[in-house]
Parts: structure tokens; sequence; C-alpha cells
């Protein structure tokens, strides 16, 4: 791993310091493997949610321009259908009070005549009055005796008066029923000044008007006087004769109208009040009202504030479930993703590892090797030199007759011929193990060589009552390769199988072809096996578990030495008390290790 800078050395895994330190490697894998799930998940989620808030604001937007724009037109819809109705009770009683008519009205035959006419087609008149221009009611016609009353000094006669119309708030007043009044002033034909024709109409006929203008798309709609008191029924927020909720709603902040005018003209029109409010209990709505011309009414629309209809609702819903899907997906990609990254650098690690182990290992067998051979070359020549002095002496007691200790003398001198012997075998085999010879390539049946191998071992083996098994792939490629170092391995693997097992015991001698022009010959024994420990030591020069005298410890450092040489690869698997495994892999063509 080359990109150990900045932050992200600070979060890949580092076995060459974790060996040296002695740490857990393991847990430094599993939090790289986090750290880059982390780091992944934060790079995939953040332009997620950046999209997701994005699309839910622009919706929430066009959803509430739309809302706005939809109660905006209601509102107006219910003006102009408010007014055309009030404009036509003003037509209908103005045409009736025609300024000519009022000594003809004065007369009550006339008056109640005219006033059952109206009730047939506006069954909602209550009453009828004449007021002359003293404001004294000279002529009545309805339910009560209002005949003679005095209307001079009140507000609303005054107003008739200056306006020429008036029409007045929804009260209940001592009819105790809600009404209105609509009062228009005529010229008297003849003297100064004017009557005025005051006509009262049932409440109800502004509540079934407001009726007809309510829709689906707003919550509440009705009618409310200057004071803020309600005039027709809601249906949501009041009573009628109250004030109206929203009088005193808690917060109150104008709407800010200007993105919204440009797409829809309607909301120009200057004279709709929209707020947004914040009633008791936290509910924020949209109040939208409107002053009805000529009236002191108010019509008001009320909707809860954005959305909370279908559309919204289901667009939340779904943005949420694809936002919910995609980060299901995602977490589950890069677990996979930083698991496998992870599982790559640690498989790259433990073959980098291996490597290094194995080279060392090469650099430590050629050191010694060297060292060997030095050694070996010079105690050589003073081995050759006991060797033949004590030939020598041998020859010198031959020659000479019988005396004192001869037989003990010539017994000592032949064990110090073996013990030389011994060290020439030791030097020999040095010798050999650092010896750099040329590889010499020749074709072998492999089958063969190791049927020759154990004709050398045979005796041992019967003697020490140990079968030799084959299981041999009669197809087997012939290989190219140096038909001596290769009995050579055979030969100490074999000897070994044989020390291990010491009697009554098998070897099962195999071979098999591998893919890729490589064949595979296999040793197994079911001797005493191998503690994990020796098996890490097996290779090394001079390691040896048996006896002194027995083992050099040089056998299977130099077989590894010479499997290397020829381009294969050794390997062992050993169970202690189960047996040996020795596995060696050879190419099939010449192959020289540099
Ligand atoms: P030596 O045979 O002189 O001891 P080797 O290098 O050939 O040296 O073997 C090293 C050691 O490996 C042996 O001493 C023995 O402990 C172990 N060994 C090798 N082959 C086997 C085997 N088949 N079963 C058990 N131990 C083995």
């Amino acid at each position: 791993m080359s990109l150990k800078h900045g932050w992200l050395a600070r979060i890949m895994p580092s076995f060459s310091q974790d060996i040296e330190h002695g740490g857990d490697l393991e847990k430094e894998y599993r939090f790289f493997s986090r750290s880059l799930f982390a780091i992944i998940l934060v790079l995939v989620l953040t332009p997620l949610m950046i999209i997701s808030m994005l699309s839910h604001y622009q919706y929430r937007q066009l959803l509430q321009k739309k809302e706005l724009a939809q109660i905006v037109l209601n509102v107006e819809q219910g003006e102009s259908t408010i007014e055309r109705f009030v404009s036509k009770l003003q037509s209908i009683i103005k045409f009736v009070g025609r300024d000519d008519r009022y000594q003809e009205l004065l007369d009550p035959q006339a008056l109640e005549t005219l006033f059952s006419r109206l009730q047939r087609e506006y069954p909602d008149f209550v009453d009828l009055e004449i007021i002359d221009a003293r404001g004294i009611s000279r002529s009545y016609v309805g339910p009560y005796q209002l005949k003679g009353r005095e209307y001079g000094d009140q507000t609303w006669y005054r107003q008739v008066l200056l306006k020429g119309v008036y029409i007045s708030t929804v009260f209940s007043g001592f009819r105790r029923v809600p009404h209105f009044v609509i009062a228009v002033s005529r010229r008297h034909p003849r003297q100064p000044g004017s009557w005025v024709l005051r006509v009262t109409i049932d409440g109800n006929t502004l509540q079934r008007y407001v009726d007809t203008i309510r829709t689906s798309s707003v919550d509440d709609i009705f009618l409310v006087d200057g004071d803020q008191k309600v005039l027709t029924r809601p249906q949501k927020y009041g009573l009628v004769g109250q004030h109206s909720a929203f009088a005193e709603a808690v917060e109150s902040t104008s709407y800010d109208l200007s993105s919204i005018v440009a797409e829809h003209e309607v909301l120009l029109q200057q004279h709709i009040a929209i707020t947004v409010k914040k009633i008791q209990g936290g509910e924020r709505i949209l109040h939208v009202a409107v002053d009805l011309k000529e009236t002191p009414w108010r019509l008001v629309m009320v909707k809860e504030l954005y959305m909370h209809g279908e559309a919204w609702f289901y667009f939340q819903l779904r943005l949420f479930s694809i936002l919910f899907c995609c980060v299901v997906v995602a977490i589950f990609i890069i677990l996979r993703l930083s698991n496998g990254i992870t599982s790559y650098i640690r498989e790259s690690d433990r073959k980098r590892q291996l490597f290094l182990a194995e080279a060392e290992h090469a650099n430590k067998l050629a050191s010694i090797g060297r060292l060997a051979a030095g050694v070996a070359h010079e105690i050589n020549n003073p081995l050759s030199i006991i060797n033949q002095k004590t030939g020598l002496v041998l020859d010198y007691f031959e020659m000479s007759g019988v005396f004192d200790h001869k037989e003990a003398m010539e017994e000592a001198l032949d064990g110090i011929q073996k013990s030389v012997n011994r060290c020439k075998t030791i030097t020999h085999r040095l010798l050999g193990f650092a010896r750099h010879t040329e590889v010499e390539s020749e074709e072998i049946d492999l089958n063969l060589l190791l049927e020759e191998v154990v004709a050398f071992l045979a005796k041992e083996a019967t003697y020490n009552q140990i079968c030799i098994d084959y299981a041999l792939d009669q197809e087997l490629e012939r290989i190219v390769s140096d038909r001596g170092q290769l009995q050579q391995v055979l030969l100490n693997i074999v000897n070994n199988a044989i020390d291990a097992i010491g009697s009554n015991g098998r070897i099962i001698l195999g071979s098999r072809q591998k893919d890729r022009g490589q064949v595979v010959v296999t040793i197994a024994d079911n001797g005493g096996g191998m503690s994990r420990e020796v098996q890490q030591r097996i290779f090394d020069p001079f390691f040896t578990t048996k006896e002194t005298g027995k083992g050099t410890g040089l056998g299977l450092s130099i077989t590894y030495g010479i499997v290397e040489k020829l381009g294969g690869t050794i390997r062992v698997e050993s169970e202690v008390g189960a047996g040996t495994c020795f596995e060696i892999t050879l190419p099939v063509g010449r192959g020289q290790a540099g």
C-alpha cells in the first residue's frame, strides 16, 4: 500500500508496523473497513440528501403557490357572488321605492299589497317601512309595530341620507332573530329633503349564499363585520355572534406574495388581505379576507397552512420511500464494497508478508550456504589429515606385534575414523547445500523416479515393517528437470518419513497433474507428525529434532533450495499423532528459478 499519506494513512491498516509492534492487525482491518464504509456512505448520501431536500422544498413551494392561487380565486368568486346578491337586493328596493311613489306607499293598503307581492318573490323579506324626511316612520308592514318611531338621530339614518343607501351588519336586535337591513333614500317629489325606504331581510339569506360558495379546497368560510364579529355560521372556527377566532390569533404574519404574484395575476388584487396566523393550539392557518363593497361585511376564507391534502402526503410518502430504498441499497452495496476492498487489501498484505518471509528465508539460506561452504572447506583438510593419520597408525598397529592395550587402542582409532567419516558426510552435505551447481535438464517420468528412490530404501522399510504404497496418476505428464537433484529431494523426504514412523507404518507416494503445466508429487506418512512450531522451522538449516548423531538438520533446507531452483514449491501439512504430508509442485517445462 503506497497511498499512505494524510487522512488515508490514518485509516489504512499497516501490517509491517503491526508486526514490529505486535499490534492487532485484524483490529486495524476492521477499523479500515468501517472507516471506508463511513466515508463512502457520506459521499453517496450527501448529494442524495441535498437533492431530496431541494425537491421537497421545490414541490412545497409549488403546492403553496397553487394552494394560495386557489384560495384567492375562491375568495374572488365568493366576493362577486355576494356583491351581486347585494346589488340585486338594492336594485329591487330602489325600484320598489321610486321617488314618486312616496304618497302611494304611505297608504298602508298599498304598502301591504306591495310587500306581499315582494314576499312571494323574496320570502326572506321580513318587513317594509317608509320613513319621512324628518326621520319618522310613516308607514310599516311587517310583524312588529314600528309606525311612528323616530329615527332622526340614529347613525344609520344619517348615513342613508348621506350615501343614498345603507346596509347594516347582521344583528338580532329586539326581533331576536338574525337579520340585516337595507335602506335607500329617495328624493321627495314635491318637498325638499328625502324619504327613506327601509327593508329588513332574514339573516338566513346571507347564510344560504355563503353556503353556495363553500368548496372543499378551503377549510372554512364565513362573514364577519368590522368588529370581527362572526355573521354567518363557520364550520370549524367560532360561532355566530362571537368574535372571530382569528381576531385574537397568536401570531399574524403578512404573507410573502412577491414570488407568487408573477405567476398568478389574480393575486394582484391588493384589496385581498392574506395573512398566516397561528391560532391557539399551535395550528398555522392561511387567512384570506376581502371587504365586500357597500356593506360592512368581510368575507373570510380559512385554510390549514400548506398542503394537508393528499397530494402533499403522497409526495412526501413517495419521496421518503425512495429515499429509504436508496439508503438501504447504498448501505448494502457500500458494505459489500468496503468488505471487498478490505479483503483484497488483507489478501495482498498476506501475500506480501509471505513473499517477504520467503525472501528472508532464501537470503538466510544463501548466507548460511556461503558460511557453510567456507567452514566445510576449512574442516575438510584437517579431517583428511586425521583420517589419513589414523589409517597410518592402524597400519603400524597391524605391522607391530602384540602390546598392552592394543585392542582397546585399535577400537579407539576405529571410533575416531567413524567420527571423521561422519564429519566428512556433514561437510560433504554442507558443500552440496552451498554449491551452485547448474541444473541439468532431461525428460523425467516422475512415477518411475519415485519407484527408483523407493528401491534404494526398500530394505530399510521392510526391515522396519513399513509398507510403501503408490497413488500415481498413470497419465502424468513427463517433466523436464534435474534427475539427480530430484532424487536427492525425494530421498530426503522419504528418509524423514521412515524416521518419523519408526516401525510399523505406511507411506503413500502420490502423483497428479495440476492445471497450467504443473505436476504434484505427494509423500504422506502416518508417523508422529509435527507441532506447528516444528513445522515453522523444518526448512531452517541445522534444525533437527532427531537425537544427536542421527540428524544433521540439513536435509529439508537442502530440499527446499533444490525445489526452488527447479522452479517448484514445497508445502507441508502435518498433525501431531496423525502423520505428515509433503507436497512438491514442479513445472512440466524446464524451470530454473533465477
Ligand atoms: P534431519 O532429518 O537431519 O533432522 P531435516 O532437515 O531433514 O533434518 O528435518 C528437519 C526436521 O524436520 C526433522 O528433525 C524432523 O523433526 C522434522 N521432520 C521432517 N520430516 C518429517 C516427517 N515426515 N514427520 C515428522 N517430522 C519430520
